[in-house]
């Protein structure tokens, strides 16, 4: 890689933000980025992992949200060769304010992808992977069969990988769209609700609040077995109540696992960061949570939807058994 160009790469990922897109244009340019705090500095990706990985994707054809995002912990999960595949495409048919995937009309849905899902889960030799994807509302079903074959070849080639995937709302797509991913028994779906109700019309105007809401919703109805997952980025201007008000809204979702991470503006032209949140305030948020009933809460300046996801994987199976057995 040029030296301008490792530059410009290595600055992206530093100012990283959360994976998974919406939809709307882009905000105004801002005048000047804040300083970032140091609890949010990271470290360059320079370890032989990471570019073990990095190889092994190209040479698959795969996207990753890693990169994409621009992730502030690929330095550390690559390392692990801990990586986020992106299924159907690197171009996704939104655009949110907040997100840094590119936006444009998108290829053909590549065949060979899940198989190629399957071979870099085997050489990555991953336990837990996470899958996810752009946006394709230029697809009849949002994507979704795609989701479900990526699922089946993953089962067919690495049986003992537990999986999860972190997908679109399939806004406007028909419900046997999401009926059939939870039939191919993903081990966890996650959806991010992203960002409070009342910054919909700015952050995700694509999308639509309630029915983020009910896909959950309706996961953990057609399957129960299933483990839910939504995440929540902070410093957009959310209100900490109207915080507390979407953890009661997961909760009566029956969504198990919440993340909260810190928004970071990929580049000027994506939404400001209104407040960096304290480390100390993330743990207020988690106790909160907590409080609420969440079998498992990750909330932290650089929590992002599948970072230690294998992990909490775990935790949370542990947590749901304990319950289980103490009858609750
Ligand atoms: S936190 Fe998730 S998106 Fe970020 S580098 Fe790790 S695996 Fe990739």
């Amino acid at each position: 890689m040029a030296r301008r160009r490792l530059y410009r790469y290595l600055r992206a990922m530093t100012d990283a933000v959360s994976p998974i897109a919406a939809a709307a244009p882009l905000a105004p340019r801002t005048e000047g980025r804040q300083r970032k705090p140091d609890w949010i500095r990271v470290k360059a990706p320079t370890s032989v992992g990471f570019s073990e990985t990095r190889k092994l994707m190209r040479s698959l054809n795969l996207a990753t949200v890693c990169e994409e995002a621009a992730c502030p912990n690929i330095g550390e999960c690559w390392t692990k060769k801990h990586a986020t595949v992106m299924i159907l495409g690197d171009t996704c048919t939104r655009a949110c304010a907040f997100c840094n995937v590119k936006t444009g009309m998108p290829r053909a849905v590549d065949p060979l992808e899940p198989e190629h899902v399957a071979t870099a889960a085997a050489e990555l030799g991953l336990e837990h992977i996470v899958i996810t994807s752009v946006d394709r509302d230029d697809l009849p079903d949002g994507g979704a069969k795609q989701f479900v074959r990526v699922i089946e070849a993953l089962r067919r080639n690495t049986p003992s990988t537990t999986i999860e995937i972190l997908t679109p709302d399939f806004r406007n797509k028909p419900e046997a769209a999401v009926e059939a991913i939870v039939a191919a028994r993903p081990d966890v779906y996650n959806h991010n609700l992203e960002t409070v109700p009342r910054l919909y019309p700015t952050i995700r105007p694509g999308a639509r609040y309630y029915a983020s809401l009910r896909l959950l919703e309706s996961v953990k109805r057609l399957d129960p077995t299933i483990f839910t997952k939504s995440g929540l980025m902070t410093g957009l201007g959310e209100q900490r109540l109207e915080v507390h008000q979407v953890m009661d809204d997961m909760r009566s979702a029956d969504v198990d696992f919440l993340t909260m991470g810190q928004y970071l503006q990929p580049t000027p032209r994506h939404a400001k960061v209104e407040e960096f949140v304290t480390p100390q305030a993330f743990g207020a948020y988690a106790a909160i949570a907590r409080a609420k009933g969440f079998l498992l809460v990750a909330a932290s300046p650089l929590t992002r939807s599948s970072y230690h996801a294998g992990d909490d994987f775990a935790k949370m199976k542990a947590a749901r058994e304990a319950k289980l057995a103490a009858g609750r």
